[in-house]
């Protein structure tokens, strides 16, 4: 939709979270014109990107009483994207090589994604709009405003009212657990990827890893420097399936997933092997989780679908005062926040228009049912894939930004083949030079 000026409004927005989405978008809103408040319960900025040696006091994470820990990086975390794709368009993640604290490898340490996510937030100013350790506990709306109740660290409660909200609180905290048969009676220890953090704990200790993706691949490896032995469950592998897989302890193996846990401690997988093992390992994904918001059954959470949702980011009935950065998964993440803030903040304005609420809803009605006859369950909608650049270069039409860059295309679609391939080595082996001169001569004509 065409912008006309004197459409131009500027709006009074929360931002719930400082992590990567939270301050692209805070910086996007204040661009357009907006006055933001970010909250975030941490100290700092960069979300999940904060390393803790803690872990949740459940290590399944079940305990609703639990003490919850934000972060789910583990101590081992290096980034399983180049870090030429993985930055905002305008501030390229590029080693820092004339400062000998940081990490240049083109796959770096979790330390150095905080450590970007921190100049980026010094570059444009965006700690001023931060209120850091306030975690907002209800956000809901009245008379066609917001209401943020929030606390501070020590226990102070604010109550203020705002024209929109944008949510950006991260969906990596809430662990799904795996169901297993016979689970409850099984004797071992068993933990959640998000509360995974060195291997030691494991020393001399069979271990079966549920997941065989990015986190199981790493995480199986990660224990097996130390475990006796270590089996991966994998549910996407045929129903046969036993191999070993190559690292130098000699003591790494990929089943099909398990069949039974027993009482006498074993499991037993579909292929008919049976192990005794010590702990079991949920490297199974996260579940969206919004304790705070009370949308009085506007929105819903279904077999993990996040309904409904116009393109992933706007309830229609609230739109577009209500929006969601960062739902989609399996995406390139850093330029999906950058460009559904952009999104958001323009329709914000009035820049940019949204359809009715009826067209929205119809638009996701056929999504769903495009999904249907997919085939593609429920709890994988957000889940884009193949379809991610079609998606982001959709909504940089619509905000009239500039699309995602072909060769951070080819780098993410060649670096995830590496990744299946050759988990072990794809970090620090690669094939793709031709791309990574490209992005590097793009950052040099954009004088980044
Ligand atoms: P988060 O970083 O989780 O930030 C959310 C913020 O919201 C947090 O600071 C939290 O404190 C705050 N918050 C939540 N609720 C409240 C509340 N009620 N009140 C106040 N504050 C609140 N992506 C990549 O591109 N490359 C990678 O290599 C990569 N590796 C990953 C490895 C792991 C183990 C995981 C789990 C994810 C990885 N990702 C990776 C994906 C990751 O989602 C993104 O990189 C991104 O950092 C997520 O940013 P976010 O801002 O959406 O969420």
């Amino acid at each position: 939709m065409a912008p006309t000026q004197n459409t131009i409004c500027s709006k009074h927005v929360a931002v719930i979270g400082a992590g990567a989405a939270g301050l692209v978008t805070a910086r996007e809103l204040r661009r357009e014109g907006h006055t933001v408040v970010v909250f975030d319960r941490e100290k700092q900025v960069g979300g999940l990107w904060n390393y803790s040696s803690k872990a949740d006091s459940d290590p399944l994470s079940l305990d609703t009483t639990r003490n919850i820990v934000h972060t789910s990086i583990y101590e081992s975390l290096r980034t399983n994207l180049p870090r030429e794709c993985m930055g905002f368009t305008d501030f390229p993640f590029v080693p820092r090589i004339h400062d000998i604290s940081r990490d240049s490898r083109r796959y770096p340490s979790h330390r150095e994604v905080l450590a970007y996510l921190q100049d980026f937030a010094r570059e444009f100013k965006i700690e001023e709009m931060v209120r850091f350790e306030t975690e907002v506990v209800c956000v809901e709306p009245v008379n066609g405003k917001w209401s943020v109740r929030s606390k501070n660290s020590v226990g102070f409660a604010a109550h203020e009212i705002f024209d929109a909200v944008v949510v950006c609180s991260g969906h990596f905290t809430e662990p799904n657990v795996a169901h297993i048969p016979g689970i409850k009676s099984w004797p071992g220890k068993q933990i959640h990827s998000h509360n995974y953090r060195v291997p030691g704990p494991f020393n001399n200790e069979v271990v079966v890893v549920i997941g065989n993706y990015a986190s199981g691949a790493d995480i199986s490896r990660d224990i097996a420097k130390v475990a006796k032995e270590v089996h991966i469950a994998s549910r996407a592998s045929e129903s046969d399936t036993y191999q070993k897989l190559p690292v130098p302890q000699n003591n790494l193996w990929v089943h099909s997933e398990i069949d039974f846990a027993h009482q006498d401690g074993s499991i037993l997988f579909k292929n008919g092997k049976v192990v005794y093992a010590d702990t079991i390992v949920h490297c199974t994904g996260y579940k969206y989780y919004f304790p705070f918001l009370e949308t009085n059954g506007y929105i819903n959470i279904n077999e993990n679908r996040v309904e409904p949702l116009y393109k992933h980011v706007f309830l229609p009935a609230l739109a577009p005062s209500l929006s969601f950065i960062g739902l989609p998964g399996m995406a390139i993440q850093f330029v999906m926040f950058e460009i559904q803030s952009k999104w958001v903040a323009a329709v914000l304005s009035g820049r940019v228009i949204l359809p009715s609420q009826d067209k929205m809803m119809e638009d996701i009605i056929e999504w769903y049912a495009t999904l249907d006859v997919l085939g593609i369950p429920k709890r994988h909608t957000h889940k884009l894939g193949k379809i991610s650049c079609e998606y982001l270069n959709w909504i940089a039409e619509e905000c009239h930004c500039s699309p995602v860059e072909n060769w951070r295309i080819q780098e993410v679609e060649r670096g995830f083949q590496r990744m299946v391939s050759h988990p072990e080595i794809y970090r620090d082996e690669w094939d793709d030079d031709d791309l990574m001169e490209e992005a590097y001569k793009d950052f040099a004509r954009k004088k980044l």
